[in-house]
């Protein structure tokens, strides 16, 4: 399915240009237009899908070796040492386009730097009720 307002299912069906790295039936690679660093690339679908948690089971099952690949030939392309997936889920997690897609974030040893998290701390109490709570919610899947 298209979405005829998403500007990732025109740009991965090929409707609006964008710098591919590589296409497949299911797949265009793309450079992010604004690169947390050099080589930045984003993994599109070219069926819509808003987040993961919407994606077809097929679809998901081919991102993960896709991102590996590329994330390979970043490194041996352009001499990155190490690289970062991410799959930005709902406003507060950052997504700003809501059609499914995986930043491959090339990392160098001089940087840029990108922000991480910083650790936070909990006690076996908290960790034994929080993983209750998540792990109450976890639907029955077939
Ligand atoms: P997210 O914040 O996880 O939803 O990521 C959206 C990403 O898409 C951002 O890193 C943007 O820089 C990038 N982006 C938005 N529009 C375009 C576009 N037309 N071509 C390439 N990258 C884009
Ligand atoms: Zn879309």
């Amino acid at each position: 399915m298209k979405d005829d307002n998403c500007i990732f299912c025109k740009i991965a069906n090929g409707a609006i240009p964008a710098a591919t790295l590589y296409e497949d039936d299911d797949f265009r690679v793309i450079l992010d237009l604004g690169p947390a660093s050099r080589g930045h690339a984003l993994i599109l679908p070219k069926e819509h899908f808003a987040d993961v948690t919407q994606l077809s089971s097929e679809v998901a099952a081919k991102v993960l070796p896709l991102a590996a690949k590329i994330g390979k030939a970043q490194m041996k392309g352009l001499g990155a040492t190490a690289f970062n997936v991410v799959m930005n889920t709902g406003k507060d997690a950052g997504q700003t386009v809501f059609h499914f897609h995986t930043h491959i974030i090339p990392r160098y040893a001089d940087g840029p730097s990108i922000a991480a998290w910083k650790p936070g701390t909990t006690t076996p109490e908290e960790m034994a009720e929080t993983a209750g709570l998540i792990s109450g919610a976890i639907d029955d899947q077939a």
